[in-house]
């Protein structure tokens, strides 16, 4: 599974002794297999419900989804959740029931998959960026005040790496000036801010059950909003435009006729998607639990290396621990963060970028005229940042590799 959305470097290794570059790897530090970045852990519960959906011969959208937006809907204290295909499909859907114009100004960070910018796009509005905070990636409130216009309808926080978005400034901005929000909260399933849950703060939240994700369902995203009028519009927008609950024209229930209210999309989820994710969310503390001795090592092992580590959070937060990133300056470490990230991977380690700034990537350059040096916080993060391993599925020696891994590549 390779890392979403940033170009990895490619798995194929040939075997230790065969390769072509001639660097000072030694074959001791070579692991036997690649350490492949965000790999899943899948357990039997899952795969037996899966081989349920397939004895059943129900695939698509029915029960399993239905009860997995139940489910979803409890654990986050929610009223309304709606499963789709992707946390994507959910933004694109967040964004349009909100009914924004053509000029309409969604302001949003530099520091995201560009799937956060282009759900903007597709709606029809115009994304704005804010930049970030340099301590934790989340957009800086202040900087969101400098970019607020006539034209501002909504802001669109990540809650980067699983550590919670300033979600009070942020609130307080959109109640002085009538905004929408909806919360990004791929990397935020479990992350709560002064007793509230993710996802459940501003109007709409979204979150993302992709391969590489906290808990997962292979491609996979929910809506989750208190508005019941925003729950059924993204129902109905997700499937295809036709009257809630048109999947059950093909259940025993028997035959209702359905009507098309929109002109919609095909973002329902399958019964075999949310198959895995019932039996994923039950294991969601368990996961978090191991995540969080894996973060505690590499914050104790890690702290003598020449690189900087995520910094704490307040006492009031829960932080997801989605994802480690580290901060290679080159004037400290003496080698880039490409490089590292090479080394890394001639010892294979599979690691991540969690990401290279919006405005750095070529079509929001041409498109909207952005230029990095306008955003220096996110733009200085995504040259120096690194995401190391942080999947349950890591032994404790895998996690011992990546840390003398790194400790080869920036000690010597
Ligand atoms: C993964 C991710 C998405 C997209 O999620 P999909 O489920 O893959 O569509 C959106 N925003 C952020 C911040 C992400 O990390």
């Amino acid at each position: 599974m390779p890392c979403r959305g940033e170009s990895p470097v490619s798995h194929e290794l040939p075997p230790s002794g065969g390769r072509a570059d001639n660097d000072s790897v030694s074959t001791t530090s070579i692991r036997a297999s690649y350490l492949v970045f965000g790999q899943p852990l899948l357990e039997p519960p899952e795969m037996e419900e899966v081989l349920d959906c397939l004895r059943r011969a129900w695939l698509g959208t029915g029960p399993k989804a239905a009860e997995f937006e139940r489910r979803i809907a409890a654990y986050k204290g929610v009223p309304h959740a709606v499963a789709l295909n992707s946390c994507t499909a959910g933004l694109h859907l967040a964004c349009l029931v909100l009914d924004l114009r053509p000029g309409d100004e969604v302001i949003t960070t530099p520091m995201t998959f560009c799937a956060t910018v282009n759900a903007i796009v597709h709606a029809g509005a115009t994304p704005v960026l804010a930049d970030v905070d340099p301590a934790t990636g989340n957009l800086d409130p202040e900087q969101v005040e400098r970019r607020l216009t006539r034209r501002t309808r909504a802001l669109l926080p990540v809650h980067f790496a699983g550590r919670a978005a300033p979600m009070a400034e942020l609130m307080a901005i959109a109640d002085r000036h009538g905004l929408r929000v909806i919360e990004d909260c791929a990397h935020a399933i479990e992350t709560e801010y002064r007793g509230r849950k993710a996802g459940t703060i501003g109007d709409l939240g979204v979150l993302s059950f992709y391969s590489t994700k906290n808990i997962v369902t292979g491609e996979g995203g929910m809506v989750l909003t208190r508005d019941a009028h925003f729950a059924r519009r993204t129902k109905t927008l997700g499937l295809h435009g036709m009257s809630h609950d048109a999947w059950k024209r093909f259940t025993d229930d028997g035959h209702r006729s359905y009507d098309v209210e929109e002109i919609g999309f095909k973002y329902n989820m399958m019964d075999l998607q949310a198959a895995i994710g019932l039996h994923q969310l039950a294991r969601i503390e368990a996961y978090w639990q191991r995540r969080q001795e894996i973060w505690q090592r590499y914050l104790r092992e890690l702290a003598p290396l020449p690189l900087e580590l995520p910094p704490p959070w307040p006492a009031d937060e829960r932080h997801a621990l989605h994802l480690f990133t580290v901060q290679i300056d080159p004037r400290r470490c003496g080698r880039t963060r490409d490089e590292v990230m090479h080394g890394l991977h001639r010892r294979r380690i599979g690691t991540g970028v969690h990401y290279r700034s919006i405005p750095s990537f070529t079509v929001y350059r041409d498109r909207f005229g952005w230029r990095p040096e306008e955003y220096p916080a996110a733009m200085r993060l995504g040259q120096n940042t690194l995401s190391l391993p942080l999947s349950p599925r890591l032994s404790d020696d895998d996690v011992g590799d990546v840390i003398a891994a790194l400790r080869q590549e920036l000690l010597g």
